[in-house]
């Protein structure tokens, strides 16, 4: 399904905002700006991609290149969209790595379970083999909620005790999946440990064992984010990416309380791909991340 944008995300302040801001054709003069302004700053598109986004379009509407401002909101459109498109790439999925290594984490509580589920179901669905691999050790529950998936839906998952090592579950994951010729391989991590250091260690040492079986590995470190935590976002990316390079990210609760507008601090600050966006707790609501679809939805 490519539709249903619109209707999940029309709860989102963003689009709240934007809707009455643009009711009735308002005049095109420095207010609209600056509440233009104000409404990005309040959907969390953050400072610096709002002032780039409100300077252009300041700039553009001094040398009189609007008519009116469903012409100045087709040029915002535009903006949102290039901010975005460079970052709407697809995970693909390399048929040659056998197993492409995913290394999904992220703090607990962003949906990272719930995700590796609906990665996992998508996956199966076009055919890829699949293993999973329950590596957050720390929390009995994400170990039973994995197994239980993988049970329903005949996917085999490696774990091992409660309180195991992450990085040895991963090892054995990865062994068994190369020798099985498994296509995809999702890892799952821990999203809090007793300390923010020692989670980090620990991520980097799951990268480095599976390191001594494939240089490659992981192929793509996918971060969870929950799109309701606003700006709190960046800095969690800031500290993941700082620890395990994170090549790919999925934005998750863009439906319901999210404001929306992390997505655009997100590319404007980091330039990492947005892999999937989260709009619903249904399998079919982890959706390809696209730039157009995602702004239409947000605008009048
Ligand atoms: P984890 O601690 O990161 O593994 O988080 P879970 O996978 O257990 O998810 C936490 C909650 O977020 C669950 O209630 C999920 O159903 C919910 N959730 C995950 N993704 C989405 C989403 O895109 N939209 C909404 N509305 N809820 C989501």
């Amino acid at each position: 399904a490519k539709g249903g944008w619109r209707e999940r995300l029309r709860g989102t302040a963003f689009a709240r905002t934007f809707g009455g801001l643009f009711q009735g054709n308002p005049r095109l003069d420095d207010d609209l700006l600056d509440e233009i302004e104000t409404a990005l700053i309040i959907a969390d598109v953050g400072v610096t991609a709002t002032t780039d986004l409100v300077e252009d379009l300041r700039k553009r509407m001094k040398a009189r290149e609007f008519a009116d401002s469903s012409a100045l909101l087709k040029a915002l459109r535009q903006d949102l969209v290039d901010l975005l498109a460079p970052v709407a790439v697809p995970l693909r999925i390399d048929a040659a790595a056998k197993p492409f290594v995913v290394l999904t984490v992220g703090v607990n509580g962003v949906g990272k379970t719930t995700t590796i589920g609906k990665l996992a179901r998508r996956f199966k669905g076009e055919g890829h083999s699949l293993m999973l691999a329950a590596g957050d050790t720390f929390r009995a529950a994400a170990v039973a909620q994995l197994q239980t998936w993988g049970e329903r839906n005949g996917v085999p998952v490696i774990a091992q005790g409660q309180n195991a090592d992450a990085a040895s579950v991963a090892f054995d994951a990865l062994q068994a999946a190369k020798a099985r010729g498994t296509q995809v391989l999702i890892a799952d991590t821990a999203g809090r440990l007793h300390t923010q250091q020692g989670l980090m260690a620990e991520l980097g040492k799951i990268k480095r064992v599976m390191q001594k079986l494939d240089p490659a590995a992981p192929h793509e470190v996918l971060m969870v984010i929950d799109g309701t935590t606003g700006q709190n976002a960046l800095s969690q990316l800031r500290q993941f990416h700082a620890a395990v390079q994170v090549t790919g990210l999925v934005v998750t609760k863009l439906d319901g309380t999210a404001k929306g507008g992390v997505v655009f601090a997100l590319a404007r600050e980091f330039g990492i791909p947005i892999r999937y966006a989260g709009i619903g707790e249904k399998l079919e609501d982890l959706r390809v991340f696209d730039a157009e679809a995602f702004v239409d939805a947000l605008l009048p």
